[in-house]
């Protein structure tokens, strides 16, 4: 594996680089301590390129190769957490189609993200199979006039008070039905008026072909505030064939597809926010001096700081080889996906915790980024299965 980044991949860095220093920076705690959903945000990031990786170019999307999406990721991640997770959910929530659609069904469900701003919403996690993901009861089933009937209820769902579109996995007949099938429902864009805020209670959406959708009010989270988190209940959802994709008994396996994709994006993501505690903490204990020396001239302190900087360059290799494994299709990208996301996912929990910690009682102070840091770092070791879900893909593989 050359580690030497091709000039289009140099180009994405130093245009995210610039986006997150003009964008995102300048605003960043004022917006996360208003918990405000940065719409306009999102919108500039379509408007560059930033979005939507994943969409071929058969539908004129940019189908960026997995290295420089997990590259783009990683340095929007070091302006935002938040902001990185609703801005590549659009690619959790559409690879499926990309991987599994018919070429009307591209047409159909990924042009309008191509088109415009448009926002997705990826819908796996349920109140009751949360890592145990088959143990979902959400599920269509086929109504008398042939047409299939979507009933249930996802929690956790990220963008869904602002989705246009749901991606929806869900049991095939029954809600103990073995078979799990994909499932996309299309709903009428969020208005301008509804995205300049974050909206304080659910969202009804009737459906033009039956049924309805509702999302709960946005969770209040502990980090991760920039990012739009809601239940979504799915009521008598007239599902026609064209809106499943694939094979309807190979959900499963497609979401396991999906997540070996988007693993070593949540990788980039702790490796972006692990690279920004570190830079925030070495510039803040060069600045600051306690016994007559800065701070990161006391040996145990700079122990510390070393340690920090350690654990990046490590997450990051993990992150490329992974990404190399993803786009090589290599029959072991699984394990390299979750060790990935592992690595990442400590990384940022330890850059963040130290970071904090060598920033003393200051860094316990909201008004300094390095506690919002250390806020955001704890979902990366959550979402898009647990720190032990990784480790027994990797344990079952190895023996
Ligand atoms: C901010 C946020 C955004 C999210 N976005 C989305 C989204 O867009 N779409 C979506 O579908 N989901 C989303 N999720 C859901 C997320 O993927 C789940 O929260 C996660 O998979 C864990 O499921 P759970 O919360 O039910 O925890 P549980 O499965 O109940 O696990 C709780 C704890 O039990 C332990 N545990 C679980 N399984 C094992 C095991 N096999 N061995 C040992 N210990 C174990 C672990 O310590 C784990 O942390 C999001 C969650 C959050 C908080």
């Amino acid at each position: 594996m050359d580690f030497t980044l091709a000039d289009d991949q140099k180009m994405y860095v130093e245009t995210v680089r610039r986006f997150v220093k003009n964008e995102i920076t300048p605003s960043v705690m004022e917006r996360e301590r208003d918990h405000a959903f940065p719409l306009d945000i999102i919108k500039k990031a379509w408007e560059m390129g930033l979005m939507n990786l994943s969409i071929p170019e058969s539908v004129k999307g940019f189908e960026v190769d997995i290295i420089s999406s997990a590259l783009i990721v990683r340095e929007l991640s070091y302006g935002d957490t938040g902001i990185s997770t609703s801005a590549m959910c659009n690619d959790l929530a559409n690879f499926v189609i990309t991987q599994n659609g018919t070429e009307e069904q591209k047409e159909k469900f990924l042009k309008p993200f191509v088109d415009a701003p448009i926002i997705s919403a990826f819908c796996l996690t349920e109140p009751g199979a949360g890592s145990d993901n088959a143990a979902m009861t959400t599920f269509i089933r086929k109504g008398d006039d042939g047409r299939y009937i979507l009933n249930g209820e996802k929690c956790f769902i990220t963008n869904a008070s602002y989705a246009s579109q749901f991606t929806v996995f869900c049991k095939t007949g029954s809600p103990r039905g073995l078979m799990m099938a994909c499932v996309i429902i299309p709903c009428s864009a969020v208005s301008a008026a509804d995205i300049t805020a974050q909206p304080t209670g659910g969202r009804e959406i009737t459906l033009p072909g039956g049924g309805r959708i509702t999302t709960g009010k946005p969770e209040d989270k502990l980090g991760q505030r920039l990012s739009n988190t809601a239940t979504v209940t799915f009521e008598d959802v007239v599902i026609e064939d064209y809106q499943i994709i694939g094979n309807r008994r190979l959900g499963f396996k497609y979401a396991v597809d999906v997540l070996d994709y988007a693993r070593p994006m949540v990788a980039a993501i702790g490796v972006g926010l692990a690279k920004r505690a570190f830079d925030l903490t070495l510039e803040y204990t060069k600045e600051r001096k306690q016994f007559g020396q800065r701070i990161c001239d006391l040996p145990v302190a700079r122990d510390t700081l070393v340690e920090m900087w350690k654990r990046v360059e490590l997450a990051d290799l993990a992150l490329m080889k992974a990404a190399d494994k993803v786009q090589e299709c290599a029959e072991d990208r699984g394990v390299y996906a979750s060790l990935a996301k592992n690595v990442a996912a400590e990384a940022a929990l330890f850059c963040a915790k130290e970071g904090l910690h060598l920033h003393g009682g200051y860094g316990f102070m909201s008004e300094y980024e390095i506690s919002k840091l250390a806020r955001d770092a704890h979902i990366i070791d959550i979402y898009e299965g647990v720190r032990e879900v990784q480790d027994m893909i990797i344990g079952r593989e190895l023996v």
